[in-house]
């Protein structure tokens, strides 16, 4: 359905509004028509209603168009404005069309065909003009919408950088506490530990069976909880980035055997086997013994920890060109998949519960883990629920150490004795020299 136009032709002449009046009903268009004859009423009338377009003609009794376009444009008032000129008028044209005017028709051109276009291209124009500006101020808001947005995620940003410095603080906190509790609980222990070993002596006199069994008691309980003690010591250290590594040259395979010598009472305790199989040509490695001790103690003791029937595996190999690989087995209960990744975080435990079936701190991994990056190698984990689990450690024969190269690669065994050659940044060319087998050995 056609649209039906509302004009309003402002102008003080009647026989000028009418030419305008019948031109318009020529052009054939649908059209509700309103005819004034001054400005203030043509600035009042435009404020209370809407038209689709406005001829107005430039010489008014009250006020010229450019005045009135001005004022029209203050009251914010949008309307199509087509200004009719007199003959002599068209200079003042531009001026008008700068001021808002739409368009200008000289008064001696008004013709139905005329009127219809300009009526046509100043709707056209102005419904654009319209959109335009809808689309600004859609714009305009969602800009400040997004500036508001902005600012907030600012706000939050900067609440959650607070709360970050606040949980490092605590986290700062708490390694430091325990840190000094566990160093606290050392000395104590190791008086415990000490003074039962010394009971145990029977140069100190006899105990009765009763006694020594408690006595022992006392000793085994004292061990543990030093090692769970020790456990968490290096736990904040490695935490606080204060844990360092004291490498020298050793023979790998003979720390092995030792640290499962150690051990194998325990895997005795509970009727499972305990088999070990180096296969390494070179078995000189530049690692921190202590450290790589830990490792094994504490993957065996996980082992034994969760496995009840069958044995544990222990492999020690070499990965060319330069890693070995140290592979704990065992046919316990095994780890689900899903638990791969969090039994590798400090306190996290497959079992979490207070009354769960096997104890321990939960340090165990996280710790492993963190040395084992340390030394530059790798875990590799597999398992499967019921059936058993595999921890596989990957290192290099040769830990990158701030003060010394040595290339291991180099190194052999003769006798009791290691013959090496080191590459020291401040003393080239290469040394040779030669050190002392035995545990600890040369500290370089
Ligand atoms: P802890 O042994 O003190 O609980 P760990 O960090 O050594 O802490 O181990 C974390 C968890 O990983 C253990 O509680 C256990 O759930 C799981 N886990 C570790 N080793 C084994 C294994 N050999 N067999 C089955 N589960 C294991």
């Amino acid at each position: 359905m056609e649209e039906t136009l509302k004009i309003l032709v402002v102008d003080d002449d009647e026989v000028d509004r009418m030419a305008v009046r019948l031109a318009l009903i020529k052009t054939g268009v649908r059209m509700e028509l309103t005819e004034i004859g001054d400005g203030n009423e043509a600035i009042s009338i435009l404020g209370d209603r809407t038209y689709d377009c406005v001829f107005l003609d430039y010489r008014l009794p009250d006020q010229d168009g450019l005045t009135l376009i001005h004022k029209l444009r203050s009251s914010e008032i949008k309307v199509p404005l087509v200004i009719l000129t007199d003959q002599g008028d068209e200079l003042i044209a531009v001026e008008l069309m700068k001021a808002g005017a739409t368009d200008y028709l000289s008064k001696s051109r008004v013709s139905s065909e005329n009127l219809a276009q300009i009526l046509r291209n100043a709707i056209r124009l102005h419904r654009a003009e319209m959109k335009a500006a809808l689309a600004n101020q859609q714009l305009r808001e969602s800009h400040e919408l997004l500036i508001r947005k902005n600012q907030e995620l600012e706000k939050q940003r900067q609440q959650i950088q607070l709360q970050n410095l606040k949980l490092l603080e605590a986290s700062r906190l708490k390694s430091q506490f325990l840190a000094t509790i566990s160093h606290e609980l050392r000395t104590p222990m190791n008086a415990i530990i000490g003074f039962s070993q010394i009971l145990l002596r029977p140069k100190f006199g006899q105990l009765t069976h009763q006694q020594a069994d408690m006595v022992e008691r006392i000793l085994n309980n004292g061990k543990h909880l030093l090692m769970l003690v020790n456990e968490v010591l290096d736990f904040s250290k490695l935490e606080a980035g204060r844990l360092e590594l004291k490498p020298e040259i050793f023979d790998l395979s003979k720390v092995i055997n030792t640290t499962i010598a150690e051990i194998r009472s325990l895997a005795e305790a509970k009727k499972l086997s305990l088999l070990v199989h180096t296969e390494l040509p070179n078995t000189l490695v530049f690692n921190d013994p202590a450290r790589v001790r830990q490792i094994l103690i504490n993957l065996l003791s996980n082992a034994i920890k969760f496995t009840e029937s069958g044995g544990i595996w222990v492999e020690v190999k070499e990965m060319p060109p330069n890693r070995v690989t140290i592979t704990v087995r065992d046919s316990g209960i095994g780890i689900a998949p899903r638990d791969f990744k969090h039994i590798f975080e400090a306190f996290r435990q497959v079992d979490q519960t207070i009354t769960r079936k096997y104890p321990g701190t939960g340090l165990g991994l996280a710790i492993i883990d963190s040395l084992v990056q340390m030394m530059g190698g790798k875990i590799i984990l597999e398992s499967q629920l019921g059936v058993g689990s595999m921890f596989k450690i990957e290192l290099p024969r040769q830990i990158t150490s701030p003060t010394l190269a040595v290339d291991v690669t180099a190194l052999h065994l003769d006798g009791d004795e290691i013959f090496y050659s080191t590459q020291n940044s401040h003393q080239s060319p290469s040394t040779s020299s030669k050190a002392s087998v035995g545990y600890p050995h040369l500290k370089l």
